[in-house]
């Protein structure tokens, strides 16, 4: 038998991937990939479409990716956190993921609102439509401008237009830190930090506030992910093997909305066995043939 290939972090239709729940399925059935998380922004709509559409052969862990925020200062710093195998009925997650698609959409269209007020020719009616039902993210505003023609890509929409940095952006109001692990927690789930240096997390997410946050509940650091270099990946291990932390590997693969392919980044078998071992929210993954 070859090597088990497993990736943990996938987004669909349901938020701002392009493949839909089922494309999703056969994208990582093609890839060859034995196991294949969906983890969409604050919900988890695709869970129901994407276990109907699943190839034999495939297991899917369910997942989803919580917006969630550090202090630093008077601001606030961005921070993505990956739960998994969770009771998606669990009354506070019910809450807050109803809570943060109304802040999206409020984010988004004030976002499109300083677009047009500045004569960039968009809509707001058309990045709904992109959006499609699905909590509304800069990427589908990101496909708006190229279909207009502003940008060539999605990637050039962010380095121009989209950025945290850009002259158009508006933040929106995301779970505290501590509390979304602690909602992951008690819905019998597993937390994990997405991408814990991918753009601006190093200056909250030190040793230190790891250590916290280990105590809090946190199960492990998304260690191998595309935005990392060896560098950081070899300071997260450090850290991680110092906490007693699990480390996954992912693409965080979102259709042709980012350059990447599925199962460009995998996680340990043994990883994703703790991480089964360690959740109660839903008693099975679903397996080849389960
Ligand atoms: P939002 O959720 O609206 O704050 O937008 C952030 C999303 O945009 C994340 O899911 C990222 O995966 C995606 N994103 C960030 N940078 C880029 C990029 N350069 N190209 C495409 N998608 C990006
Ligand atoms: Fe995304
Ligand atoms: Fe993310
Ligand atoms: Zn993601």
């Amino acid at each position: 038998m070859g090597r088990v290939l497993i990736d943990l972090h996938a987004h669909s239709t349901a938020s701002d991937g392009t493949d839909s729940p089922a494309e999703l399925m056969q994208a990582a059935a093609t890839a060859g990939l034995d196991v294949v998380a969906i983890t969409d922004h604050d919900n988890t709509m695709g869970w129901a479409p994407a276990l109907a559409a699943r190839p034999p052969g495939l297991t899917v862990i369910r997942g989803a990716e919580f917006s969630t925020s550090v202090p630093m200062g008077e601001r606030r710093v961005s921070v993505h956190l990956l739960g998994y195998l969770f009771d998606p009925a669990h009354p506070a997650i019910v809450q807050e993921q109803a809570r943060l698609r109304a802040e999206r959409l409020h984010r988004g269209l004030a976002i499109v609102d300083r677009m047009v007020t500045a004569g960039v020719p968009i809509t707001a009616d058309r990045v709904l439509e992109i959006a499609d039902g699905a909590p509304v993210g800069r990427p589908h505003i990101g496909r708006a401008l190229v279909e207009a023609g502003v940008v060539e890509s999605v990637d050039q929409a962010f380095a121009m237009h989209l950025s945290g940095r850009g002259p158009y952006y508006v933040p929106k109001a995301d779970t505290d830190l501590p509390t979304a692990i602690g909602m992951i927690t008690s819905a019998g789930g597993v937390s994990v930090i997405a991408h814990p240096r991918g753009r601006g997390e190093r200056r909250v997410l030190t040793g230190d506030y790891l250590a916290e946050l280990t105590r809090l509940g946190l199960g492990g650091l998304e260690v191998d992910h595309p935005d990392h270099d060896l560098s950081a990946r070899a300071e997260l291990r450090a850290i991680a093997d110092d906490l007693g932390l699990l480390t996954t590997g992912s693409s965080d693969y979102h259709g042709t909305n980012k350059v990447l392919r599925l199962g460009q980044e995998t996680t340990a078998p043994a990883t994703l066995t703790r991480i089964i071992q360690a959740s109660n929210g839903i008693t099975e993954p679903v397996g080849p043939g389960g």
